[in-house]
């Protein structure tokens, strides 16, 4: 994991002179927006699921050790195994070693941000297993080599003719050898180089959107049918999950499927949603012989009851970018980790420590749209601020900002003073106009807003 404190603002200036990217996030954001406002629109009871679901999370995450050992229970009565990891390094040797055990050397997976965050395809490769990614977003980034740029929608970054370079490139091995440029042509291509990876796959490696505890089931929302084939072709399934998905009860899992499609890509429904309950029964026609859960805490249980506890309730589905300013300018590369926008912003720190990811929480103009749109409504700009405080604090009393606030409270505390100084600085900026300094400032009027206020006051 790397640090992502002096990487933010230099990826930022690249990501906004790419054309390409530019063009890419503008053509997503309105998609995505006007998607999700016609769909929840179209739901008058939205806010109401909003409000019942953040009940049921907050209820499961009051009794999460309960729910865990009742999902762990209900995954054995049916004849699979659960593993508990703390650490991304833990996960990832649970994973290597059922493959490791069961001679794999092919695994498909499934698209999973916790496998990203635990960094899973680089221990499987580590360890000589081929990996291949079945969603088309995530199979494209694993193509040119570099993460997720959104949640929900891996390669949104990337343009028709890019795709095509990279399946020119990587697809002439397995007998492609024309360069496409049209989308059916290049979906199809795709289709067949990763129907034998199905096919010859001996482990299957699925996330999960949601695990139930009373069916001890894994969810996961697909639409390209990818996940069905990862999960069921394979002779091992092994489902890989952070602890905050569990929920009680199915009953329970209707009330997150509303909100998710719809706020993350605006569906009703995604077109497949698959649950995964234990191995494969004598009676059934398919499946596999092996089912493993494999859940990842990652300083999850640490969060919990803290003053970051509301953003375990978070469901992945990727509003909070679509609605972000600062996400919509840069794309979801610069925040120089797996998990991007307002969401990432809390995230990161918490997870890789604020040393690290220091500029992430002022990555925001705390415009307040992320917490308006999140259908698990996490005070995202509150979160936000919390961390630029413990960011401020842990600066100690020398720090640039700290002097600067010092000196600007001798001023503060002294309104008089503070009124003649800035009338000053006005007057000066209004004369100056622009200084050059990086960037165009509109020229001020000449006297503050109190002089102002008086002024009209005083006509009136
Ligand atoms: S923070 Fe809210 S809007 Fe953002 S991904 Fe999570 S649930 Fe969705």
């Amino acid at each position: 994991m790397k640090s992502t404190a002096h990487i933010f603002k230099y990826k930022t200036k690249i990501a906004l002179k790419n054309v390409n990217l530019q063009n890419a996030l503008a053509r997503s954001k309105s998609h995505f927006i006007d998607k999700r406002r016609a769909a929840v629109n179209a739901l008058p009871e939205f806010n109401r699921l909003r409000q019942r679901a953040c009940e049921i999370k907050e209820h499961t995450l009051a009794h999460l050790d309960f729910y865990l050992e009742y999902f762990e229970t209900q995954v054995h009565n049916s004849g699979g195994y659960v593993h508990w990891a703390d650490t991304p390094q833990a996960a990832c040797e649970q994973i290597v070693s059922i493959c490791q055990a069961t001679k794999a050397q092919r695994v498909t997976k499934g698209k999973s941000m916790i496998s990203e965050e635990i960094a899973l395809n680089t221990a499987l490769e580590l360890n000589g297993i081929e990996v291949t990614e079945t969603d088309l977003g995530e199979y494209i980034i694993q193509l040119a080599k570099e993460p997720p740029s959104h949640i929900i929608a891996p390669a949104v970054h990337k343009t028709r003719e890019e795709i095509a370079n990279l399946f020119y490139e990587h697809h002439q091995k397995y007998g492609f050898t024309k360069r496409l440029s049209q989308i059916p042509e290049l979906v199809s291509e795709a289709r067949k180089v990763l129907r034998k990876k199905f096919i010859s796959a001996d482990v299957g490696i699925t996330g999960a959107n949601f695990l139930i505890a009373e069916t001890g089931s894994a969810v996961i929302v697909t639409n390209e049918g990818n996940g069905d084939l990862t999960n069921t072709l394979p002779r091992v399934h092994i489902v890989v999950a952070s602890i905050e998905k569990v929920l009680p009860s199915l009953e329970d899992v209707a009330t997150f499927l509303r909100l998710l499609a719809r706020s993350a890509t605006g569906q009703e429904l995604t077109s497949y949603t698959s649950f995964s309950t234990g191995p494969r029964r004598p009676e059934d026609l398919d499946g596999p012989e092996e089912f493993h859960v494999v859940l990842v805490d990652n300083g999850r249980s640490e969060m919990l009851g803290n003053e970051f506890h509301e953003m375990l309730r978070c469901i992945r589905c990727g509003a909070c970018l679509n609605h972000c300013p600062i996400y919509s300018a840069v794309g979801g590369h610069a925040y120089g980790w797996v998990y991007p926008g307002p969401m990432g912003s809390v995230l990161t720190p918490l997870m890789l420590g604020l040393d690290k990811a220091s500029s992430l929480p002022h990555a925001s103009t705390l415009c307040g749209r992320c917490e308006e749109v999140c259908p698990m409504q996490i005070p995202l700009p509150k979160l936000l601020r919390q961390l630029r405080v413990k960011h401020y604090q842990s600066q100690g009393k020398a720090s640039f900002v700290g002097l600067g606030l010092k000196f600007w409270a001798v001023f503060a505390k002294r309104p008089r003073i503070y009124h003649f100084m800035t009338a000053i600085i006005i007057r000066l900026f209004a004369r100056l106009g622009n200084l050059g300094i990086g960037r165009n400032l509109p020229r001020p009027q000449g006297e503050t807003f109190m002089a102002a206020w008086k002024k009209r006051q005083a006509k009136s």
